[in-house]
């Protein structure tokens, strides 16, 4: 079969990918951070002034290989590197994603005759919500966002939306939409003081949406069951959803970025939010970054209190989504879904363009809205490319084995912590079992001499062969290893992960 010219550039944008991806995937076995040497050759080969005459495309080819490169740490590529929530980029997604960056298609408006892109955005959001066992009927409205934070503020910006109309309504104003009439004027025509987010241990992102939201990160208030908890108080939650002079958003944290537990357990506690909402108009929101992809596992024992953790959260009106942490796609893909698919266009339509409209005058198949009208950017990347590629290449079954992988690996960590003479797995548990069936894919420990634990992160990753991120448990140091990279190997990496920690302890 001969190739068209445009297949023949899809072949040589993979020849090119896996050449320069061979020398990346030999780099991680070098060390998960960069040395100190290649980071000041970096720094100093950095030009202090844009050049009169340019230095040519092989010139920047050889600094970027040869200076910048090397000072780029391994985040992604390796599979020991545990620090925040990195995910990888699995083939699939990789080779997607040149083919996004070399074509360079302008996913703005829908254009059903110019451009197979919005459909291929649409089947996408599709392909995801079959991953996360959620309805496309009802959940196949949203779009690909930068990541979690991105689908956090379109969260709380269609919150926003639809809790003030609602309020407003209730007195008797009519207004078209918040986005239209303004925040403040709302406010003030719904008679309120002002909107506040319920949560527990939420992401540091939803303060952040709150605040570009003009919500502001101080209404952003936990109501949790005890001190450090994840759990709601429902007695409080009530309360709170009673006051009158309030708006309300609950935002549950489906996955908690510390310990990656849940803070439901199950439908019926999903049941009980969604009839507080409803009762005291409020919109739910699931933070679920990570944790919704506990809904690819299968009905197995072994996971129960993982699937636990995210059952029911079909019953939100909107969730958030990563998809360059579990979903192994590059940077920048996260995703939003939402139940309600008339709202984003009151918030993030553009006023007064009409040649930003789609033709509506062909009608091909499903009614896809035009993503500027329905997220933050106007132009933007091909982005949900990357996501098809890799959802399609690996399937349920495959998502579920490296989600599997990644669980097995961290539960086997945490069970040795639990024993071992230096260290104490976190939260405390009282016994081996019921620490480990609650580890998602992140394991929190400290040690526990209090001067080692002082810098336990830096002891660790300054050995190079793995990373983990320092952070805070009951007001004390403790470390985190987020296990998400989709080369995950159960043997090969526990082996590691215990030398350097043997090693650390014996210092
Ligand atoms: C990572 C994370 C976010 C933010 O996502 P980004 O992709 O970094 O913007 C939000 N919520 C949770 C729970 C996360 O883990």
């Amino acid at each position: 079969m001969e190739l068209t010219e445009r297949q023949t550039t899809a072949h040589e944008i993979h020849r090119l990918q896996e050449s320069l991806w061979t020398t990346a995937f030999s780099e991680w076995q070098s060390g998960v951070l960069p040395t100190p040497e290649c980071l000041a050759k970096a720094r100093q080969s950095l030009p202090a002034s844009l050049p009169e005459e340019g230095t040519g495309f092989q010139s920047i080819q050889k600094h970027i290989l040869n200076d910048i490169v090397p000072a780029f740490n391994g985040g992604s590529i390796s599979p020991n590197y545990y620090g925040f929530v990195t995910g990888g980029a699995t083939p699939a997604a990789l080779f997607a994603d040149h083919v996004v960056s070399t074509y360079d298609q302008n996913v703005q408006v829908h254009i059903p005759s110019h451009s197979i892109v919005t459909d291929v955005e649409f089947n996408a959001l599709g392909l995801l919500a079959d991953l996360l066992r959620l309805e496309r009927t009802i959940w196949q409205n949203g779009t690909f966002t930068t990541g979690g934070t991105a689908s956090n503020i379109l969260g709380l910006a269609l919150g926003r939306e639809f809790v003030l109309k609602a309020a407003a309504e209730r007195k008797g104003v009519s207004i078209s939409s918040v986005g239209e009439s303004g925040l403040f004027e709302t406010i003030q025509a719904a008679g309120l003081t002002g909107v506040q987010v319920l949560t527990t241990l939420p992401h540091s992102s939803l303060g952040k949406a709150a605040g570009v939201l003009g919500i502001g990160r101080a209404n952003v208030r936990a109501i949790p069951r005890d001190k450090n908890c994840l759990l709601f108080d429902y007695d409080q939650l009530e309360k709170e959803l009673a006051q009158a002079d309030k708006a309300t958003i609950v935002a549950v944290s489906c996955g908690e970025v510390n310990t990656g537990q849940f803070a439901t357990r199950g439908s019926e506690e999903l049941r009980r939010l969604r009839a507080l909402c409803d009762r005291y108009g409020a919109w739910m929101h699931v933070d679920g970054a990570f944790g919704i992809f506990g809904r690819v596992l299968d009905d197995s024992a072994e996971f129960a209190a993982i699937r636990q953790g995210c059952e029911g959260i079909e019953l939100a009106d909107s969730i958030a989504g990563d998809g360059h942490k579990l979903l192994n796609v590059p940077y920048d893909c996260g995703f939003f879904l939402c139940r309600h698919p008339e709202i984003a266009s009151n918030v993030f339509q553009n006023a007064n363009a009409a040649y930003l409209t789609s033709s509506s005058a062909q009608d091909h198949g499903p009614s896809i809205p035009s993503p500027l009208n329905i997220g933050l950017e106007n132009s933007r990347r091909f982005r949900a490319l990357p996501a098809y590629a890799s959802l399609l290449s690996y399937g349920k079954h495959g998502y579920r084995n490296m989600l599997q992988r990644q669980i097995r690996l961290a539960r086997l960590v945490a069970g040795w912590l639990f024993h071992h003479p230096d260290y104490v797995a976190l939260p405390e548990a009282p016994s081996e079992e019921e620490l480990v069936q609650q580890v998602y894919m992140v394991v929190l420990f400290r040690a526990k001499d209090q001067t080692l634990n002082r810098d336990l992160a830096g002891k660790i990753n300054a050995t190079s062969k793995m990373f983990v991120s320092g952070t805070v448990w009951d007001g004390q140091p403790a470390c985190r290893i987020a296990i998400s990279n989709w080369r995950v190997d159960e043997k090969r990496d526990f082996e590691i992960i215990k030398s350097v920690l043997e090693d650390v302890a014996g210092l």
